[in-house]
């Protein structure tokens, strides 16, 4: 059996639909499981569904027991100009940031910068800056967003895992394999190299 490999995690965006006010959500993967709160009503909510999904799923309803009325909004700071100028660049329109507060501009920000990365070829510079890293060939044709590339530059910067190092050991590579590996995508490409 095959394994989906390669692709970063955190590119990954799914679809919700608010319990409350059904407006879509749009949140990374990684947040699957959390509970939050409705970018447009600011209904309680829990991101239970699936990873992996491409349709929009149904958010489950939150209650606590401050729910109603303005209780608990008192703490809400108000989005920074900044996020809101920096939402705008990003395409935001203007009814999605009226009423936004700091914490729900932050992750629309992370929503939407990695919506469009996942959508854009890398630049002519990630590329040069991932050879100069020592990656691959194999690891530069994977590259095809600018998510991707970041995932992959992240990975350069990281020294291999105790896990990967173990993987090598089973794998049989010699001491002056080892030696020369300085991140996590030369560990990678090692395994990927000694499993063939
Ligand atoms: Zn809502």
């Amino acid at each position: 059996m095959s394994r989906a490999e390669g692709r970063p995690e955190s590119a990954q965006m799914l679809q919700f639909s608010c319990p409350h006010c059904d407006q879509i959500l749009c949140v990374p993967e990684a947040h699957l499981g959390k509970r939050g709160r409705c970018n447009k009503c600011g209904g309680r909510i829990a991101l239970i569904g699936r990873a992996g999904a491409t349709g929009i799923q149904a958010a489950s309803a939150v209650a606590d027991g401050l729910e109603a009325g303005n209780d608990g909004q008192d703490s809400v700071q108000p989005a920074t100009e900044k996020q809101l100028e920096f939402l705008r660049s990003l395409g935001a329109p203007a009814h999605m940031l009226n009423g936004l507060d700091r914490e729900r501009a932050s992750t629309l920000i992370d929503c939407m910068k990695n919506q469009r990365l996942a959508a854009e070829p890398p630049t002519e510079k990630q590329l040069a800056y991932i050879t100069r890293l020592g990656a691959s060939e194999g690891q530069l044709r994977r590259v095809r967003s600018k998510a991707e590339a970041s995932a992959l530059i992240e990975d350069l910067h990281l020294s291999p895992t105790a896990e990967q190092m173990e993987r090598l050991h089973q794998l049989g590579a010699t001491g002056a394999q080892l030696a020369v590996l300085k991140h996590k995508a030369g560990a990678n490409a090692l395994i990927e190299a000694l499993s063939k």
